[in-house]
């Protein structure tokens, strides 16, 4: 088994947008700022929000931080949005989902900004990924991405694993995730299979690919029977059992097998953090 280096990969990224933001703020006379709307108390969400902030802080990101009670309406919530969208040192908005209550979280990415985005969910943007052609595309146009897929094309990148003329087999197939990984993965040239709950033979295909993406929410789900030697695991999953945390995919039975993958936690998390500050620099240069 080959560990691919979430952390250490995301370390020397947000060192490198570090230096671009220096550059442009420079240039432009002001920082990059991101906007975080918190709506409740649920501590998960909290904790990720914490580390968003934290790690904007120290890229040289200004950073505003938007708390909203758990019954906030969703005329409230886009009435926020509304007020960041025209603030003009805000320059990325982040929406932490899942909402607590009833709040319609689409229609609430419907009325961020695209070109404040940095989630890359809103309609527009999702529209120009599924109509870019290749990756170098995505690249030129400065696409705002879903981070925690473009997260994960860089740790294949950055690991110099091979997608072109690849079979990946993509498990999960949510707006966030699933999706957008592999419309990414199709723009880099590979053979893209998307699975999901109804799919049948799962263990078969899923053992077939040389790139194996889970992005299910099920700890340890993917145990060895799902992977050959030979290929690339990217554990998506975070699974909080207990005071512990689990990957989708059963590290413990794989481990021995000739793989590469990512740890969970400490692959793709961290990895998702740092494209997030690279959308706001996009975003700002935009
Ligand atoms: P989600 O919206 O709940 O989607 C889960 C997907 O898994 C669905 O498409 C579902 O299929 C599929 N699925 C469920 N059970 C399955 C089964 N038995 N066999 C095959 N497919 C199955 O979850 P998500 O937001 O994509 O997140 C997935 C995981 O990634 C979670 O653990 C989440 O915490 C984690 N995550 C991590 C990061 C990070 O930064 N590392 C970021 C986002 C999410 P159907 O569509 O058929 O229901």
């Amino acid at each position: 088994m080959i560990l691919i280096d979430g952390k250490k990969i995301a370390l020397e990224k947000r060192a490198r947008i570090k230096e671009a933001v220096e550059k442009l703020s420079k240039e432009k006379g002001r920082a990059p700022g991101l906007a975080t709307i918190l709506v409740g108390e649920n501590p998960a969400s909290k904790i990720y929000v914490g580390s968003k902030i934290k790690a904007c802080q120290e890229a040289g990101v200004k950073s505003f931080h938007n708390p909203l009670p758990a019954d906030a309406s969703q005329k409230e919530i886009i009435s926020l949005i509304e007020k960041l969208n025209a603030d003009e040192e805000v320059d990325g908005i982040l929406l932490q989902l899942p909402l607590p209550n009833n709040q319609d979280a689409q229609e609430c990415i419907n009325a961020v900004s695209p070109f404040k985005d940095v989630d890359g969910l809103h309609p527009f943007n999702a529209g120009l990924l599924n109509l870019s052609k290749s990756w170098d595309e995505i690249v030129e146009k400065n696409i705002l991405v879903s981070c925690t897929p473009m997260g994960v094309i860089h740790l294949l990148q950055k690991t110099n694993i091979q997608m072109e003329g690849k079979t990946a087999v993509v498990i999960g197939r949510s707006n966030l995730v699933g999706k957008p990984l592999s419309m990414l993965l199709l723009a880099n040239n590979a053979t893209v299979i998307m699975a999901h709950s109804k799919t049948k033979n799962l263990k078969e295909i899923s053992k077939s690919a040389d790139i194996v993406v889970a992005a299910i929410g099920k700890a340890k789900f993917l145990n060895g029977q799902y992977i050959k030697d030979g290929a690339a695991v990217i554990d998506v999953g975070i699974n909080r059992v207990g005071e512990k945390i689990y990957g989708d995919v059963d590290f413990e039975d794989v481990k021995d097998m000739d793989i590469y993958i990512t740890p969970s936690p400490g692959g793709v998390g961290p990895t998702t953090i740092a494209m997030l500050l690279d959308n706001t620099l996009k975003a700002f240069a935009k």
